[in-house]
């Protein structure tokens, strides 16, 4: 017998029928002999729904007001999952983040989970019962009700596996694992039985959107073996997990585009120490996350330097900048959200050459130009115009799995 964890997003108990459909999951892995405890979303976009609901009242509600509003669309969720089992003749308990144990920190809408003691968990378990658990949220020592940040019930998954040591995690979904590319997009993606955590992590981050970065750094910290797959097809998913077998033979394991990039380039910036540090700075000061840099050679004394940032930070990183900018007698700040980001991501590029250099042609081929380019162990990144994303993602991926 096996303690199965599985996870459900919100597309997968949309409505009625989906949430019979789980209640059959669910039960036939209780039926091979398993205990299971299951955690889910909200229906559909239903917090979607509970933010407007906020806006309309007050768009500067406290944290904890949002919090408390929140987390009812998975008190629904477990509370109906639980009905659609009973009605299939097993016993099944549902319970809020605070019944199931979940402590968090008190950053209301973006609490960390600081520990699972899932005493109550294990009792109903041991009584047979299938249990459910609300993801996304918790209790912070103060006694609030708090949640873990838009698309958190995966890290509410993972970390009720890590702290039961489960043998399984499943991430049900509406996709089938992950794709070499975006499915929707790119003819010729194809599914990948296996993943690293390190090439999820950076795939996680470019926006591949499976599974929540969280979820996956929890995953990689108590070694938790993941397994992705969809709710909707019987297809076996892709498994995340620390080192995969082809890791070192493939190339690369998928293409990725991001387009929630903004450029800021600084020019005619004078050439003495000091100035990128001061530079970083000030933008690191408004907690805003730097991503690719590139300095100029310079000439004259004069030198350029350009950084991007989410788009939704471009405007604040800008202000930020400018009195300082301007004291130091620098020419300009430019600014262009018309940029994507495309990066290949594969454990396999440590211990192969001409990786990038492939990539590269690709663009040339599809004379595409690249405006920034940045490299880590497994990944490497250009920076294009966002006209060109897609065609850049299938001529790169056509380039490596055509
Ligand atoms: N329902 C929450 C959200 O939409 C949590 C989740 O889906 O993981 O963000
Ligand atoms: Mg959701």
């Amino acid at each position: 017998m096996s303690l199965i964890v599985q996870k459900f997003g919100g597309t997968s108990v949309a409505n009625a029928e989906r949430v019979m459909n789980v209640a059959r999951i669910v039960t036939d892995t209780y039926k091979k002999g398993n205990d299971v405890v299951v955690v889910v979303s909200a229906q559909g976009d239903f917090t979607d729904v509970l933010v407007a609901k906020q806006q309309e009242i007050n768009p500067n509600a406290s944290k904890r007001e949002q919090d408390m509003l929140l987390a009812a669309g998975e008190q629904i969720s477990i509370s109906l999952l639980a009905m659609a089992i009973e009605k299939l003749g097993f016993h099944a308990v549902s319970l809020l983040g605070w019944q199931a144990g979940f402590e968090t920190s008190s950053a209301h809408t973006a609490a960390r989970i600081r520990r699972v003691v899932p005493d109550r968990i294990r009792a109903a378990l041991d009584k047979r019962n299938i249990v459910i658990v609300a993801g996304f949220q918790g209790l912070s020592r103060y006694g609030d009700i708090t949640t873990l940040g838009r698309g958190g019930s995966d890290t509410s998954a993972v970390a009720i596996a890590a702290a039961m040591h489960a043998d399984l995690c499943q991430i049900y979904t509406d996709v089938e694992g992950v794709f070499t590319a975006d499915p929707r997009k790119v003819r010729n993606a194809t599914k990948l039985d296996e993943i690293s955590y390190d090439e999820m992590l950076e795939l996680a981050t470019l926006g591949a959107q499976v599974l929540n970065n969280r979820s996956v750094e929890m995953a990689k910290k108590y070694n938790i073996e993941l397994e992705v797959l969809s709710s909707l097809t019987q297809a076996k998913g892709t498994i995340v997990k620390e080192r995969t077998k082809k890791m070192e033979k493939m190339l690369i394991s998928g293409v990725a585009k991001d387009t929630d990039v903004a450029r800021i380039s600084i020019t005619g910036v004078p050439n003495i120490p000091g100035i990128a540090f001061k530079i970083f700075s000030k933008v690191s000061a408004k907690g805003i996350n730097v991503d690719i840099i590139l300095q100029s050679i310079g000439h004259d004394g004069k030198k350029d330097i350009s950084f991007t940032v989410a788009k939704s930070k471009g405007q604040e990183a800008v202000e930020a900048l400018r009195d300082y900018v301007d004291s130091i007698g620098a020419s300009g700040i430019l600014y262009d959200d018309n940029v994507a980001k495309i990066s290949i991501v594969g454990a396999g590029m440590e211990s192969h050459a001409g990786v990038a250099t492939k990539m590269f042609e690709a663009l040339y081929d599809a004379q595409i130009n690249i405006r920034m380019i940045s490299t880590s162990e497994i990944k490497v990144s250009v920076l294009i115009d966002a006209a060109y994303a897609d065609k850049a993602v299938s001529a790169i991926h056509e380039k490596f799995f055509g």
